[in-house]
């Protein structure tokens, strides 16, 4: 399938890509699903490829590339597995952060080694007692001389055990109206006093992804480590929100398009009956419904990556794609792993663990409820 804002040179990066992919995480990505971790070694290797954040400057060690190759980076991590999804956080939502929102001393200082993989980073929002509703979170920050001490709880952040640098969001006035504004942004660096990891979350999939909560107890953060304005966090996150989304959607995009090619080769090779399943009708009509849903999330989501990339204001678009595809994905997963019969529900086969992997996508980036307020909000409703 050709996508309009891709071009020969992103053709042959994917190649490249897919070839490193094939060598460095396919054959190992059963072992790492086990481990429930994925290794540095894995991320220092995407650095030295220059596969972690391309887009971003040469003069902080990118490459200074379009964000279609972050669209590449993200199928082809998609392809071999949704647990990878902690490196497209760290290249598409957190560092984005520190280049749109960093001084030049913290630009200097951190995304060089965001780019070699010697720095992995996270973005800590949710906390155990709000998600959805971000503006409630509890985590406060209070200025003491010259740092904030920071006391609260983060749950379900991606990369937490592996992170050094973590983007969290942080109460710094608690009595403001609206309450959104009294949100700011702090960089957490991996030996901030009094920060500590807490469980490495177990889940249904994502196995070898690393979730967990992050404890902050007096936690002592420099005055310096401030990302942007105070009071501004909660604008910067819906600023960001949109790329965050996106990425999701592509993400689902990208798992139907794999599920249901994997069934397709399943079908044509399992016979029943004296004949391969692929000749009954409701094979063929269920294989034709979820192309087709294919087929049209593929046109509308490579027309919402052209306009994020022109640096257009699609929101309501975005956030569309976001459940509508991540719907689709939950829904082709149960089909394909129908019509695999007694096999997709064995281990052994990739459609078991797809359809443990994809239910989160509808979950997290802001639930598919939220994505509904959104819309209809912006629908004037
Ligand atoms: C694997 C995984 C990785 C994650 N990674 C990160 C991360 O890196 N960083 C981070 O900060 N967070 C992360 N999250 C958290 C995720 O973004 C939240 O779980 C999500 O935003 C929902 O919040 P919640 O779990 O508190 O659910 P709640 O907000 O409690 O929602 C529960 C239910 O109520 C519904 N609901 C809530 N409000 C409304 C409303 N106004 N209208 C209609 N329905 C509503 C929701 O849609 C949902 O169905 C991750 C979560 C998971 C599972």
């Amino acid at each position: 399938m050709k996508h309009p804002y891709l071009n020969e040179d992103h053709e042959i990066f994917r190649k490249s890509l897919r070839k490193f992919l094939d060598k460095v995480a396919y054959p190992f990505y059963e072992q790492w699903e086990e481990d429930r971790m994925i290794p540095r070694s894995f991320w220092k290797k995407m650095g030295e490829h220059g596969f972690l954040c391309p887009d971003i400057d040469e003069e902080y060690g990118g490459s200074e590339v379009d964000w279609g190759f972050a669209v590449v980076i993200n199928e082809e991590l998609e392809r071999v597995g949704s647990g990878l999804i902690g490196i497209g956080l760290h290249n598409d939502i957190v560092v984005p952060y520190i280049t749109a929102y960093g001084t030049e001393k913290q630009k200097q200082r951190w995304l060089p080694k965001c780019v070699t993989g010697e720095i992995i980073t996270a973005i800590a929002m949710t906390e155990p007692g709000t998600g959805s509703d971000l503006a409630n979170i509890k985590t406060t920050a209070k200025l003491d001389g010259d740092h904030y001490i920071v006391n609260g709880q983060k749950t379900f952040i991606t990369n937490g055990i592996q992170s050094d640098l973590i983007v969290v969001a942080v109460k710094t006035d608690l009595n403001v109206v609206p309450k959104h504004k009294g949100v700011s942004l702090l960089v957490i660096e991996r030996d901030a006093p009094g920060f500590s990891r807490g469980r490495k979350l177990n889940k249904v999939g994502l196995h070898c992804q690393d979730t967990a909560e992050l404890i902050f107890e007096d936690c002592r953060v420099p005055k310096e480590n401030l990302l942007g304005e105070e009071g501004k966090g909660f604008l910067y996150l819906m600023e960001k929100l949109q790329q965050e989304r996106l990425l999701v959607a592509i993400g689902a995009q990208t798992a139907s398009e794999v599920m249901l090619k994997m069934t397709m080769d399943y079908v044509k090779s399992r016979e029943a009956f004296g004949k391969p399943i692929s000749q009954f009708q409701n094979t063929q009509f269920k294989i034709v419904e979820m192309a087709t849903d294919i087929e049209m999330g593929r046109v509308f989501l490579d027309q919402l990556i052209a306009e994020h990339i022109e640096g257009k204001n699609v929101v309501t678009k975005v956030s569309m794609a976001k459940w509508k595809l991540t719907d689709i994905a939950k829904k082709i997963a149960a089909e394909c792993m129908q019509l695999h019969g007694g096999y997709g529900y064995m281990e052994e086969y990739e459609i078991a663990r797809r359809f443990r992997d994809i239910p989160v996508s509808s979950i997290y980036a802001g639930t598919n409820e939220i994505m509904k307020t959104i819309i209809a909000k912006n629908l004037g409703l």
